[in-house]
């Protein structure tokens, strides 16, 4: 066992890129709480080395799990002697990450599109190609787009965020980020797209252009540079920041587990080599920090809609108690409509609610902080699919997720402006 590790390590080290050969992702459904706790209890089983993908919540909810081809039999041993339900989601993850890494290279070795019309939104593109489409953007656009630098990440990448705005100093304003997760794809994909509707629709939609008219949006895509960046040089399952842990050899902090919202509290990991790790203290995660020097410095934030991947879900605060946020009627109505409306186009069912009522308790993330700042529109969505693909959405995949997508944002940006002053 030591050897293959230490083997797999040397690999990486000789050749760049983590694979994941002989791994699969199980779903794993308990019948009752009994065998829920025993599922729970895999998670701190360190040598078996899981990547829990969808964590273990309640009896009605199953669990997806990576499970590396070094335990894979002992897991599967575990979970049928105690007669526990799995399926194989993901029979060779190797072969599907080998399909997306393919159809990525062939839609790089075509020229660089010359300006955001040509820009292929319907694939994965490398963090250099959003850059660049981002540049492009805001050169197509002077009058309406502009980007603008709130921080550096941990490895020195610029936080970029594209602001759109017809004009006014100052405006009330929606936010929307993308990526703080670096390995939910569909997420940065649909932020592209996005960022090319807003300007396409701006002075034709009625809608988005009254919204345009009286608020400003910004749109943070790569939220987690190094991150994404690590995803597609390195390991395509990086989910934290990348800044190392002092007295570990673990790296990174879990960016939705870092804002000073209860933190510390239950929902989140004081170990740093878990996947939802907290981090030292609130905010120490400059990505999470720049982001809340943004959001106080602006002041004029009325709605802010943080995008991960995947459930299907959207969702409102809290995570952190079961105490009603005191907005929860109407931020539980628009929900429904925003969901309505998403499910119109191709007929995707979403789930929603409180984060804690809906998928699990969890301390210091996003929305939580700023809905405790007075920003009463806070959503998080978790967009396609249930599973299937996972993390792994493939690339057809991502013109229908943005376009049901906008539809439930322009539902929650239109409620917003029409509740703004
Ligand atoms: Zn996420």
């Amino acid at each position: 066992m030591r050897g293959l590790l230490v083997l797999t390590a040397l690999f990486v080290a000789v050749f760049g890129k983590e694979t994941f050969e002989g791994h699969q992702v199980l779903r794993i459904t308990a019948k009752d709480e009994l065998q829920l706790s025993l599922v729970k209890d895999l998670e701190d089983m360190e040598e078996f080395q899981l990547d829990f993908w969808r964590e273990a919540i309640d009896v009605a909810t199953s669990v997806d799990v990576r499970v590396p081809f070094h335990s894979l039999q002992a897991v599967k041993a575990y979970l049928e002697t105690q007669d526990i339900q799995y399926a194989v989601m993901i029979k060779d993850l190797q072969a599907v990450l080998h399909e997306e890494e393919e159809q990525m290279q062939f839609a790089a070795r075509a020229a660089g599109p010359r300006s955001t019309d040509s820009f292929d939104y319907a694939n994965y593109h490398s963090i250099s190609e959003i850059y660049r489409f981002q540049d492009m953007l805001v050169a197509e656009n002077p009058n309406l787009v502009s980007k603008i630098v709130i921080g550096q990440s941990y490895e020195g990448r610029p936080l970029n965020v594209l602001k759109f705005s017809t004009g006014g100093t100052n405006r009330p304003a929606i936010w929307i980020d993308t990526g703080i997760h670096s390995r939910e794809w569909v997420t940065q994909a649909s932020g592209t797209w996005f960022a090319k509707k807003i300007v396409t629709d701006y002075g034709r939609d009625p809608a988005l252009t009254a919204i345009l008219n009286k608020m400003d949006i910004f749109l943070e895509i790569v939220t987690n540079p190094d991150g994404f960046s690590f995803t597609q040089t390195t390991n395509r399952m990086w989910r934290k920041t990348r800044k190392p842990n002092s007295g570990s050899s673990c790296v990174g902090v879990d960016p939705n587990r870092n804002w000073d919202a209860a933190f510390g509290g239950a929902g989140a990991s004081g170990n740093p080599c878990s996947e939802t790790y907290r981090g030292p203290r609130p905010h120490s995660e400059s990505e999470v920090k720049s982001i809340v020097d943004f959001v106080k410095s602006h002041g004029n934030l009325k709605a802010f809609i943080s995008i991960h991947a995947y459930s299907q879900m959207l969702l409102y605060p809290y995570g952190y108690t079961k105490t009603p946020a005191k907005d929860q009627r109407e931020l539980h109505e628009l929900a429904r409509k925003a969901i309505n409306d998403l499910a119109s186009l191709h007929g995707t069912r979403y789930r929603y609610g409180s984060i804690i009522s809906t998928i699990y308790q969890a301390s210091g993330s996003t929305i939580d902080w700023t809905y405790n700042q007075g920003i009463k529109y806070s959503y998080t969505f978790e967009l396609r699919d249930t599973g299937r693909y996972g993390f792994l959405l493939p690339a057809s995949q991502i013109l229908p997720t943005a376009k049901e997508t906008w539809l439930a944002l322009m539902a929650i940006m239109d409620h917003t402006s029409k509740n703004t002053n």
